[in-house]
């Protein structure tokens, strides 16, 4: 795991707990240096999902198989684009945690 600015650095984002999370270099690679997406529905370009200030479940819902995340919101669409949520890598780790039980998160 890495430490993300959620407002990067580059765009003003401050080195303090209230602008920082812990993200896979994968994930914070592809978020890079952005606070904003593209919404796939709507073409609209929104603001990321910012985990300090939103709640997950008002963005994001898992599948029923719970290996994909669903992005229910404009910020959860652009968000799952952006970072590439359902890459090909995560999705079949998804799959492993929930044949083991360990996925998907009770809330
Ligand atoms: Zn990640």
């Amino acid at each position: 795991m890495e430490i993300d600015h959620l407002i990067p650095e580059a765009l003003g984002g401050l080195t303090e707990e209230t602008n920082l999370w812990l993200a896979c270099s994968l994930c914070n690679n592809h978020k890079g240096d952005r606070i904003v997406g593209l919404d796939p529905l709507s073409g609209e370009v929104v603001r990321l999902f910012n985990p300090r200030h939103q709640s997950w479940c008002d963005h994001f819902r898992w599948t029923e198989s719970g290996d994909r995340i669903v992005g229910i919101s404009p910020t959860g669409r652009a968000s799952v684009v952006a970072l590439n949520l359902n890459r090909p890598s995560l999705v079949h780790a998804r799959r492993l945690w929930v044949a083991v039980g360990w996925h998907p998160p009770d809330d």
